[in-house]
Parts: structure tokens; sequence; C-alpha cells
């Protein structure tokens, strides 16, 4: 009888928070931390499937703006905003590209929501074709890390960011602007990233952030400078 009761209850809370988010049980995990992702979700803000994985929560997005402050900053992959939106608060302007309309779209809205849309250049492109014409003082790349099976390998390598490897991207960058910052998984193969730094002449200085959340360490970030970012 009272394993009965127990299993109803069980049943009754699953049902409940079903009904409360209407998200996929993939996306009810991420959706618990909605305020980790974005203070002013209940604002307003938009997302898609791919969006709840892949953005920077905000905490990590204030710390890397941080960085760039009253500087030309090129958001490569902007996906829903994460990043788009703390630039847009503290540097001089913004270039937020996605290969993804719907993405830009609901970039666009979430900035919106934060009040600094009008402080960004939002551009449907890809990247890499589009790198010939960018300029800028900080190239910020988070490119796709494989969705979340990035967590799967033990030492995640370069070869496995996309559209490109970690090297042909970083080169990319290098053409448009002296500074680069690189968001990448906590298990990044670390040698590789420092590897990265002596693509230019002389070699770029390096910082590596560790990115924690609710004291959890989620991923890094690699300042990359010829100067002090
Ligand atoms: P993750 O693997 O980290 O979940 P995603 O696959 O969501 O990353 O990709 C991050 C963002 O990069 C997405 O919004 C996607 O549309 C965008 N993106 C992918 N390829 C390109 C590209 N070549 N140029 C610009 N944006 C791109």
């Amino acid at each position: 009888m009272k394993a009965k009761k127990r299993s109803r209850l069980k049943k009754g809370k699953k049902l409940s928070v079903k009904k409360e988010n209407g998200k996929s049980p993939k996306i009810s995990k991420y959706w618990f931390q909605r305020y980790d992702l974005f203070s002013r979700y209940d604002q307003g803000i938009e997302m898609d499937e791919e969006g709840w994985y892949s953005v920077t929560p905000e905490e990590i997005a204030i710390r890397q703006a941080e960085r760039c402050r009253g500087q030309l900053v090129i958001d490569c992959f902007s996906g829903v905003g994460g990043n788009t939106i703390q630039f847009a608060k503290l540097c001089s302007s913004v270039v937020a590209i996605d290969i993804d309309p719907v993405k830009v779209e609901l970039a666009m809205n979430n900035a919106m929501v934060y009040g600094v849309a009008i402080r960004v250049d939002f551009v449907v492109g890809d990247f890499v074709h589009l790198a010939p014409s960018l300029k800028g003082d900080v190239v910020f790349l988070s490119p796709p890390w494989g969705g979340p099976m990035y967590k799967d390998v033990e030492s995640y390598k370069m070869d496995m960011l996309q559209p490109r490897d970690g090297y042909t991207l970083f080169k990319i960058a290098l053409s448009i602007a002296p500074n680069i910052i690189m968001f990448l998984p906590r298990n990044v193969d670390v040698a590789q990233v420092e590897e990265l730094a002596w693509l230019s002449s002389p070699p770029l200085t390096l910082e590596i952030e560790e990115n924690f959340v609710g004291g959890r360490m989620k991923a890094i970030t690699a300042y990359f400078s010829c100067n002090a970012v």
C-alpha cells in the first residue's frame, strides 16, 4: 500500500514538471538552469532546442565581455545571443554572426529584452565565408562543440570543433583581429590550446580561465592577445 502511494507521488511530480515547462526531458535539464543562462528569462527570452545546449551562461558571458570593454567585438557563432548581449553592454560595438537565420532572429529578440539590440549589427552568414570582409579589435569564437556529446571524450581535441578544426578557425580569426577569445569545453587538450598562440609570430600571450557556474566547472575561456586584452 505504502509503495503504491509513493509511486503515485512520483508520477504526479513528473507530470507537473512536464506541464510546467512543456520541454522535452533533454531540454528540461537546461530549463531548470534558465536564470543562469538569462537572468531576464521571464521577460521574453526565446530559445530553440540547439540554443538551450549552446548558450553561454550569463555569469561567464559577463566575465568575457569585461575583458573587451570599449572594443569592437566580432561574435562569430552568436547563437541565441548570450554573449552578444553582454558584449553589447560594455563594448563600443558588436557584430553578431550566425549561419542560422532562426538563431539570428532569436538573438535579436533576446537583445531587445536586454535593451541592447541597437548596439549590435546582426548578420546571417557563414563566418568562414564572411571572414575576409571583417575587421575588429577582438574575435570571439564559441564554435560548435558537436552538441552535448563533447563530454563523452576524455580529452577534447581541436579537430572536433566545427565547422572547421580549431587551428583553421584560429588562423581565420587572426586575419580579422589581434585579440582572440575562444570558449572551449572543460575537457579540452590544453597543450593544443597553447599551440594556437604559436600560430602567430611573435606568439600571442595566452591566459586560460576556468569557468564555473554554481561551483561546477563548465568550460574554459582562452584569451589570446598581441598585448593584454
Ligand atoms: P554546440 O555544439 O556548442 O551546441 P551549435 O551546434 O549549437 O554548438 O553551434 C553554435 C552556433 O554556431 C549555432 O547557433 C550555429 O547556427 C552556429 N554556426 C554553425 N556553423 C556556423 C558557421 N559556419 N558560421 C556561423 N555560425 C555558425
